[in-house]
């Protein structure tokens, strides 16, 4: 047995791992510096490269997935439960996840047409199903968004009207997906909420995330997968035709060509590791750009372009990633709300407005806010401004226009979270971007709501690469 990292945690040498505790509170296989060893065998591909080079690779695996937060949990587990081929998810951390608003959106507010409406209505319904057959902490809450005055009323009575055309009732849902409320009405079911009229999701919820997350992981195992913690992807090259050993390869490799393998470079606490895998899923959040310009070393700003000038739709399209942090501020005080309550959102959807939603255990909590930062590693909450008495007063001032009864004196700066944006300051809406090219699927931008629509996301994945 070693020990890696701060945390402390045992992990087991790579075959004697399937079916072990592993992951954020246990312990996780180890890959290190060890004899070349096939993880697990039954991928047709894997058997007929011969381009690459057997003394570099250590493991072979069929699905790598790289990033175990709950996206990559989803995506490993669903490609671990296909029972054809072996599964190994890595994340160069010791523990995983992004720090959420633990909120099942009802997929409301986007454009109709996008990836974020169809996955996050899909993967809502998805999310209830599992959290009943497994017995994971939700609460189908309901969620109020509350106008103020006749900009928002005519804003809240479009987005009523999209949504009767774009959630269909359901044997879970067979009511209306949303409806209005009067100020009477709303006074009489919550006191403490001020606005002119809201429009209510009934199928808006809150989830155990970290509960979820585990469940993703033990599924993941008991389908013979593998966890990797501190397993930190530095490198990937295409293996076989069109990759590194191509004649023709110029720096950028033709994915579209046919597919053979990847060769995964990681640093672990043991030294490097070399790992051969047949498809390789990018669910990196905040540092998926960086995970494709491994493969495609063009400038993030240029799309490859065929000879007319057309985008060639063969290669992998490059994006950049902007990091929006969000605040979230805790409430010292009895509960004043028994639902999710939401102003109107930003124009551009940048973000969803300062919000309170509630806990499991029925906690108020305000946020997330909104300020675009220069480094993604940062979830400090700066005393001296965020935390500080003046920010306490501004951020009240919003929350007191939906719900007045909230003081400064009650609230306190609690954690941050980094949303991925593929949309910079002052930029309009920008869907996720989901691409896959010759066994390479790479995820860009999965902001909220990502969490929502993490088990939809896995099966658009996994028909994306079968
Ligand atoms: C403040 C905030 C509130 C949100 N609230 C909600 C909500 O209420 N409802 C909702 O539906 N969605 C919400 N979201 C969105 C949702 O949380 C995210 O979409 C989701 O958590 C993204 O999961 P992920 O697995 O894609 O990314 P992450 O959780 O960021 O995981 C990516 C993982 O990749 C790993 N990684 C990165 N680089 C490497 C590398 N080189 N090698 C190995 N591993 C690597 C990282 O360590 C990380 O663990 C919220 C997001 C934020 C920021």
């Amino acid at each position: 047995m070693k020990t890696f990292g701060s945390s402390a945690k045992r992990l087991r040498p790579v075959f004697m791992a399937h079916g072990a505790s592993s992951g954020m509170n246990g312990s996780c296989i180890a890959l290190g510096p060890t004899k070349p060893r096939r993880i697990h065998t039954g991928h047709s591909s894997l058997s007929t490269v011969s381009e690459y080079t057997p003394e570099t690779i250590e493991y072979e695996v069929d699905h790598l997935v790289i990033g175990a937060g709950v996206v990559g949990l989803a995506i490993a587990e669903r490609l671990a439960a296909r029972g054809s081929g072996s599964t190994l998810l890595v994340d160069k951390n010791p523990g995983t996840g992004q720090e959420t608003s633990e909120v099942i959106h009802a997929g409301l507010y986007y454009p109709a047409d996008s990836l974020k409406t169809r996955l996050c209505i899909r993967g809502s319904e998805m999310m209830y199903d599992l959290c009943e057959k497994y017995n994971i902490g939700h609460h189908q809450t309901t969620k109020w968004v509350v106008g103020q005055n006749d900009e928002d009323l005519t804003y809240l009575e479009g987005l009523s009207k999209k949504a009767q055309g774009l959630l269909l009732p359901t044997k879970r849902m067979p009511g209306p997906p949303t409806f209005m409320l009067t100020r009477k009405q709303m006074f009489a079911q919550e006191p403490h909420v001020q606005g002119k009229a809201a429009l209510v999701s009934p199928r808006t919820g809150i989830v155990d995330v970290h509960e979820l997350m585990q469940l993703l992981e033990t599924r993941i195992q008991h389908h013979g997968g593998d966890l990797a913690l501190q397993c930190e992807v530095t490198n990937i090259e295409k293996l076989g035709p069109g990759g590194r050993e191509a004649a023709d390869w110029e720096g950028t490799p033709d994915l579209s060509k046919s597919a053979s393998a990847f060769r995964v470079t990681m640093k672990t606490p043991s030294g490097p590791v070399t790992v051969k895998a047949a498809t390789v899923v990018n669910s990196a959040g905040l540092h998926a750009d960086k995970i494709d310009s491994m493969l495609n070393t063009r400038s993030s700003s240029v799309i490859r372009t065929d000879r007319d000038g057309d985008e060639d739709a063969s290669a992998l399209r490059p994006f950049k990633l902007h990091y929006c942090k969000g605040h979230y501020y805790g409430y010292s005080g009895p509960a004043l709300v028994s639902r999710l309550i939401y102003p109107v959102p930003y124009k551009d959807l940048v973000g969803l407005g300062t919000h309170v939603t509630l806990d499991l255990a029925g906690r108020m909590r305000f946020g997330p806010d909104i300020e675009y930062v220069d480094r993604l590693d940062d979830y400090s909450i700066d005393p001296a401004t965020v935390g500080s008495p003046l920010a306490m007063e501004t951020v009240t001032k919003v929350i007191q226009t939906y719900l007045p009864a909230v003081k400064p004196s009650s609230l306190y700066a609690d954690y941050a979270g980094i949303r991925p944006k593929l949309a910079g300051p002052g930029e309009p809406f920008r869907d996720f971007f989901i691409q896959q090219c010759s066994g390479y699927v790479s995820l860009g931008g999965i902001e909220s709501p990502g969490l929502t629509s993490s088990l939809a996301i896995a099966e658009y994945v996994e028909d994306l690469l079968y």
